[in-house]
């Protein structure tokens, strides 16, 4: 009852906060990891970077400290933490992001050898938790990788 007070309150006072409180836990969580990540202040163009590509789903930026002559992040625009938080609504995303890198790859005529990656996790070096996926190229790729 007074939760329903509350939200009559805000209701009137804020709108903004009526729907805010009214939308689904989940997607509450999903809002606020995008006020804080990196990521989305960079596609949001808050954060300056130097952009290589973009399209409705996807947005491609130089690494700030490069691996690799060619080192570009593929970030899908939609807030997504990692490959195991990943819905099958993001299958298609995942992979397009990989379509994304071979085309950069082509344009930067490293077709001989490139790698495309998705680190999952602190233990893999996930330092960035917004799903991005690293294209590596220009230089000769040792296997296995560190
Ligand atoms: P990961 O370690 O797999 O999470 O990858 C995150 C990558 O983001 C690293 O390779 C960082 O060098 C890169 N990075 C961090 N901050 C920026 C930034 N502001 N602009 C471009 N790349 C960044
Ligand atoms: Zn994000």
């Amino acid at each position: 009852m007074l939760l329903h007070w509350l939200n009559a309150e805000c209701f009137f006072e804020f709108p903004y906060n009526h729907f805010y409180f009214n939308s689904p836990p989940l997607e509450r969580k999903r809002e606020a990891a995008m006020s804080d990540c990196l990521f989305c202040k960079i596609i949001a163009g808050k954060i300056p970077s130097k952009k290589v590509y973009e399209d409705e789903q996807t947005f491609a930026f130089e690494d700030i400290n490069p691996q690799a002559p060619t080192h570009v992040l593929i970030v899908p625009k939609r807030h997504v933490v990692d490959l195991k938080e990943a819905k099958t609504e993001d299958t298609e995303l995942i992979g397009y992001c990989q379509l994304v890198a071979a085309k950069i790859a082509r344009q930067r005529n490293i077709e001989n050898g490139y790698r495309t990656v998705y680190n999952v996790g602190p233990g893999a070096g996930q330092t960035v938790f917004h799903l991005h996926l690293h294209l590596l190229g220009g230089r000769p790729l040792t296997w296995p990788p560190g």
